[in-house]
């Protein structure tokens, strides 16, 4: 089956996007509309709807989804000082595009709890 979101149309390279990372697994790349200095939305290109629908089979691909933020915070150069991992849920946890991915965020002090 198809993946008709956004990100799927991305990952498929149908739909440009300034990419900072990619391999067989996983894309990463700037979001369009940033919340912060630093905005970069990692995916994996497994297309899994939402947090809900992952399995155990996919435990080593969500944990490598957050290693990978790790990896492009230090890349991006917000390691250091500090950033934040998002990952929206569902129509009352925010998520638009129902392609799971972690926003990786940072830049500037961000507050707690977010609105
Ligand atoms: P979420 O609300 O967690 O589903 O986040 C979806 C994110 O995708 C939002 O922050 C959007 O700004 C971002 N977004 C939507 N379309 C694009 C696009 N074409 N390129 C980059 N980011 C996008």
């Amino acid at each position: 089956m198809t993946d008709d979101t956004i990100f799927g149309k991305i990952i498929r390279g149908e739909v440009p996007a300034e990419k900072v990372y990619e391999d067989d697994t996983y894309c990463a790349f700037k979001d369009i509309n940033p919340a912060a200095p630093v905005h970069v939305l990692i995916v994996p290109k497994k297309p899994i709807p939402m947090l809900t629908d992952a399995t155990q089979e996919d435990a080593a691909l969500i944990g490598g989804l957050f290693l990978l933020a790790n990896r492009i915070a230090a890349e991006q150069g917000i390691a250091e000082d500090g950033f934040r991992c998002v990952l929206n849920c569902g129509a009352r946890g925010g998520q638009l595009v129902y392609h799971l991915h972690v926003h990786l965020l940072g830049g500037r002090d961000l507050e707690w709890p977010p609105g």
